[in-house]
């Protein structure tokens, strides 16, 4: 999107968001949680007012005890969730919030990445109006803390640890199988990138350890331990994402549960040999009760042949750019890019590095060009790459199965 002082101004948002109101979240999602934890912990005299949240799904409707047990995939020990989030939480329908007789003073924000598109559309088709009557969960994140306490809060950024990869699938949306030489990253560039990300940062929702397969670096341990030791407060979930072919080491399994982790395990066993090896990776993980999820029932999406370019015009890339959800920006050699895949293309030696997509941390940007970069304004209103990549969430929606995944033939 193209940044417009008339219709993208903080202060304006902050006219029409006020937190003197009472708010309502649509999408009963991991998003949604997060976003209650993450303001909760931001927000010290400018609580949230949420009256409660809406959701399409029936089987999500009713009371939630715990508002950690509104979503599954919203995993968090219990030593790290936060400790006064407002708990007893009600999820009802659309139909029942129309009802309310409120309903006109209840805003309501979109927490959710994978249904953004078809809730805003619907919306939209009842006469609210984006910014006014509805907003992204991801804008009020952004702008409330920065606005209201002076505090820096991205939703999520995913840092490469290795090009490496125990597999070689076919539709690796970090297109790992593209890279003619994958390395491992050295250890000082990573631990540098983060210690420079976090004197502009103050808080990220979800900090992403990522690959190529992450178990595969030799310095895992060591750069989990940095990130932990230096940074954990300042971070909501620390995420490690593996694909299951690597039993972690003892010492890295301590510092997963000494910091909290969560571990996503992508679950590909359907499509490729590995159900024994997959097995012994969920045991030990399962015997040192480590925060996880397995991953089976995702579908993985293909992003289009990264060398064909879809998207012609300018107006076409502003458009595609602005229908796409992907949540995951990236942090590589003192750059915040706004795609993480984008990343991975560059350093595949698919794409050129173009100034447009990244901001340089070491350039001392101001804490609100960052937020508005991270918000999808970047300088041409899209991303170069775009031009070649199918998106996230965009209606293309091409998806591919755990076994289709399978290895490259
Ligand atoms: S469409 Fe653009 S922003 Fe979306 S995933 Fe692709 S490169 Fe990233």
């Amino acid at each position: 999107m193209i940044y417009d002082q008339n219709k993208h101004d903080f202060n304006l948002f902050l006219k029409n968001w006020n937190p003197e109101n009472e708010y309502v979240i649509y999408g009963a999602s991991k998003d949604c949680v997060q976003l209650i934890e993450s303001f909760n912990f931001l927000l010290k005299k400018n609580k949230l007012k949420l009256k409660y949240i809406i959701d399409d799904d029936k089987e999500s409707l009713g009371v939630y005890k715990n508002i950690y047990d509104i979503n599954s995939a919203s995993l968090k020990p219990e030593n790290y969730r936060e400790k006064h989030v407002k708990n007893n939480l009600k999820v009802i329908s659309f139909n029942d919030y129309m009802m309310d007789k409120d309903q006109k003073k209840l805003k309501i924000i979109i927490a959710s990445d994978f249904n953004f598109n078809r809730i805003k559309k619907f919306l939209l088709s009842k006469n609210f109006v984006e910014d006014v009557d509805f907003c992204e969960y991801k804008k009020i994140g952004a702008i409330w803390p920065f606005k209201l306490e002076n505090k820096v809060h991205l939703w999520r950024t995913d840092i490469l640890m290795t090009e490496k990869c125990t597999l070689d699938c076919t539709f690796c949306n970090m297109y790992m199988p593209h890279y003619k030489k994958a390395k491992h990253r050295d250890i000082n560039e990573i631990k540098s990138d983060v210690s420079l990300y976090f004197q502009k940062i103050d808080y990220v929702s979800v900090l992403h350890m990522v690959g190529g397969e992450p178990l595969m670096y030799p310095h895992f341990a060591e750069a989990l331990d940095y990130i932990g030791k230096n940074f954990r407060s300042k971070i909501g979930h620390l995420l490690i994402t593996t694909n299951g072919t690597i039993v972690p080491k003892q010492e890295v399994l301590n510092l997963v549960k000494k910091y909290a982790c969560l571990v996503y395990i992508s679950d590909y066993t359907d499509g490729i040999n590995y159900r024994r090896k997959f097995n012994q990776v969920i045991d030990s993980i399962s015997k040192n009760n480590i925060n996880h999820l397995i991953r089976k029932d995702i579908s993985w999406i293909d992003f289009g042949d990264p060398n064909v370019e879809k998207f012609h015009s300018v107006k076409e890339q502003i458009a595609h750019f602005d229908s796409c959800t992907a949540p995951y920006r990236g942090l590589n050699n003192k750059k915040y890019y706004y795609c993480h895949l984008n990343t991975s293309a560059i350093l595949a030696g698919m794409t050129p590095l173009n100034e447009n997509d990244f901001i340089s941390l070491d350039k001392n940007p101001k804490a609100e060009e960052i937020l508005k970069f991270d918000l999808g304004f970047p300088k041409l209103g899209y991303v170069t790459f775009c031009k070649n990549c199918n998106g996230c969430n965009t209606g293309i929606n091409i998806p591919v199965s755990p076994s289709s995944q399978g290895l490259r033939k």
